[in-house]
C-alpha cells in the first residue's frame, strides 16, 4: 500500500507530510515533536508567508536561509502574494523574490499561497526565470486561473474544498492534468485521507491508485528516488 502524501500541512498526520514551519524559528520543537510520533515520514518547508510579515523580522530570510539547508526542510513556503495583506503587491514582491533566490540556489520546490493576485505572481516566476516546481497550494479559483497556472507550468495542489461540491476546487479537479496534481489538508482539522476520498470521488480513481499517483508526482518534483 502507498503512503498518504500530504503536500500541505501545518500538523503532521498519516502519510508523508510536508509540513509548514513558518520562518522556521518553531523548527526544532516540531522535530522534537516528530521524534515521539513514531511512524510519520515528515519533511519541513520553511518559507515567510505573506500575511504574517508584519510579525517576522529583517532577519527572517536569514533565518530561513539557515534550516533550508537542513536535508528535513525539502521545500520553501509557503511564500507568495496575498491582496489582503497590509502590504504592497510590491513589498511582497521583493520578499516572494527572495525566497525564490533562495530556492533556486538550494533546488527546493516553492510552496506558493497566493490571493488575488495571481498575475503577479506569473510574472514574479517569469522575471525570475525561476527553474524550480512552484506548486500552488488551497487552489480554489476559477478556471481561467487555472488554465493560466497551468499554462505557465504551476503544479496545483488542492484541499479541504473538495469537500464542498459547490467549490471551483470540486468542479475544475478533473482538469489539473494527473501530474501535475497534489493534495493537502493545510491548517483544517480534516485528515488527509478524507481529502482523497474527496479527490477519489471526483476523480472516478480508487483511493489507491490516487495514492500511487501522488506518490510519483512527489518524487519526481522533490527529486526523491
Ligand atoms: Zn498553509
Amino acid at each position: 500500500m502507498n503512503p498518504y502524501v500530504n503536500i500541505h500541512t501545518h500538523h503532521t498526520g498519516e502519510g508523508i507530510n510536508i509540513q509548514d514551519v513558518g520562518e522556521g524559528n518553531a523548527w526544532i520543537d516540531k522535530e522534537n515533536q516528530r521524534e515521539r510520533e513514531e511512524g510519520l515520514e515528515v519533511f519541513y518547508s520553511v518559507g515567510i508567508h505573506p500575511m504574517k510579515l508584519e510579525q517576522v523580522g529583517e532577519d527572517a530570510l536569514a533565518c530561513i536561509e539557515d534550516t533550508i539547508q537542513l536535508d528535513k526542510v525539502i521545500a520553501i513556503g509557503e511564500c507568495g502574494l496575498d491582496r489582503r495583506s497590509p502590504f504592497s503587491i510590491e513589498e511582497q514582491g521583493r520578499i516572494l523574490e527572495a525566497q525564490v533566490a533562495l530556492a533556486e540556489r538550494y533546488r527546493k520546490p516553492l510552496i506558493i499561497h497566493c490571493v488575488k493576485a495571481y498575475s503577479e505572481l506569473i510574472a514574479i516566476r517569469g522575471k525570475t526565470k525561476s527553474t524550480v516546481p512552484w506548486i500552488i497550494h488551497g487552489f480554489n479559483n476559477n478556471e481561467q486561473i487555472l488554465q493560466q497556472l497551468l499554462g505557465h507550468g504551476f503544479h496545483v495542489s488542492v484541499g479541504a474544498a473538495l469537500l464542498n461540491a459547490r467549490s471551483n476546487a470540486f468542479h475544475l479537479i478533473r482538469q489539473v492534468p494527473a501530474d501535475w496534481l497534489f493534495l493537502e489538508n493545510d491548517d483544517k482539522e480534516i485528515e488527509i485521507s478524507v481529502i482523497y476520498r474527496a479527490a477519489s470521488g471526483v476523480l472516478g480513481l480508487d483511493v489507491e491508485e490516487l495514492k500511487r499517483m501522488m506518490l510519483e508526482n512527489y518524487k519526481k518534483v522533490f527529486a526523491i528516488k
